[in-house]
C-alpha cells in the first residue's frame, strides 16, 4: 500500500514532525480544489480571450497546485496576475478570496454543523488511521506541529472538532490576515533558529507542494499524502506524481498502512 519513492531514505533519527492540516489528517474541506477552479476559471472567461474553458482550467490548475499548502491568499494573488496578464482589471485578491471562501462555505457548513452537534463522529472526517498515526508518533516522543494555508480561527476550529489538537505539542498554526506574517517555511526557520533541531531530524506529512518543498529543503523526510478523496481508499495518480515531483520520499493513500510505513520509516540501518 505505501510506496517508497527513494529506497534507502530513513527517518529514524527524526525528532519533529511537520503536518499540514486539510487533505492530510482534515477531510472538512474536501473538494476544495473543485471550488476553487471553477471560480477561477469564471472570472478569467470574462475575460473572453478566446482560450477555451480546457485551456483556462489547465493553467488555474497548474498555479494553484504549486501553491497548494501556502495560504489561500497567494492563490487569489496569483488569480489577480492571471487577470492582469490577460489585460484585465483584478480586484482585490482579498475579494477573491471571500468569493471563494463564501462558496466553499456552502460545501461544508453541513459537515461542521454535523461534527459540532455530534451527528457525525471526528472518525468521518479524518484520513483514515490518522488518530491511530499520531498516537504512534507522539508516544515515540516526536515533538510534533501542525501548519495549515487555512486561516487559523477556522482551522483552530476544526482540528479541535476532529479532536487531533492534543498531539501537537509544538502548537497548531494557521494563516494570518498579515500573510507576511506566517509561513510553513517561517515556521521551519523558526523551530531550526530554536537550535532544538536540525534540518534533517524533520519528518513532514502533506499533500500539497509547498510542504512537501520545505521539509526536502531543508534535509527532512517528507511522506506525501495523495488520497483519493473523499472515500481515501486509493492513491489519487494526480497528486501522486505532483508529490514525487517535488520531492516526496514516501506516497500513501491513506494512514491504514502506517504499520508498513513505520517500520519503513524508522527501521535501522
Ligand atoms: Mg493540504
Amino acid at each position: 500500500m505505501i510506496e517508497n519513492v527513494r529506497p534507502g531514505v530513513s527517518a529514524r533519527n527524526a525528532r519533529v514532525v511537520l503536518f499540514d492540516f486539510d487533505g492530510t489528517l482534515s477531510l472538512i474541506r474536501s473538494g476544495w480544489m473543485d471550488v476553487m477552479v471553477p471560480l477561477m476559471v469564471e472570472i478569467l472567461a470574462e475575460l473572453k480571450t478566446g482560450e477555451t474553458e480546457e485551456q483556462l482550467a489547465a493553467v488555474v490548475e497548474d498555479f494553484v497546485w504549486r501553491l497548494t499548502g501556502k495560504e489561500t491568499i497567494y492563490q487569489m494573488m496569483a488569480l489577480a496576475d492571471a487577470v492582469r496578464a490577460r489585460g484585465g482589471q483584478p480586484l482585490e485578491p482579498l475579494v477573491y478570496k471571500k468569493m471563494y471562501l463564501d462558496r466553499l462555505w456552502e460545501k461544508i457548513e453541513s459537515r461542521i454543523d454535523a461534527l459540532k452537534k455530534g451527528h457525525a463522529s471526528p472518525q468521518d472526517y479524518l484520513v483514515p488511521g490518522s488518530r491511530e498515526l499520531l498516537e504512534y508518533l507522539r508516544d515515540r516522543g516526536l515533538k510534533m506541529y501542525l501548519a495549515s494555508g487555512t486561516d487559523e480561527v477556522y482551522m483552530k476550529e476544526e482540528a479541535r472538532l476532529l479532536g487531533v489538537t492534543q498531539y501537537f505539542e509544538g502548537g497548531v498554526y494557521g494563516a494570518q490576515d498579515d500573510y507576511r506574517s506566517f509561513s510553513k517555511a517561517i515556521l521551519i526557520q523558526r523551530i531550526l533558529s530554536s537550535a532544538d533541531f536540525q534540518g534533517h531530524q524533520f519528518l513532514g506529512f502533506g499533500d500539497g507542494y509547498v510542504e512537501i518543498e520545505e521539509v526536502k529543503n531543508v534535509g527532512g523526510v517528507a511522506v506525501g499524502v495523495a488520497s483519493e478523496e473523499p472515500g481515501c481508499t486509493r492513491v489519487d495518480e494526480w497528486k501522486r506524481e505532483r508529490l514525487i515531483g517535488v520531492g516526496a520520499d514516501y506516497i500513501v493513500p491513506n494512514y491504514l498502512c502506517r504499520e508498513e510505513l513505520i517500520a519503513s520509516l524508522f527501521q535501522a540501518s
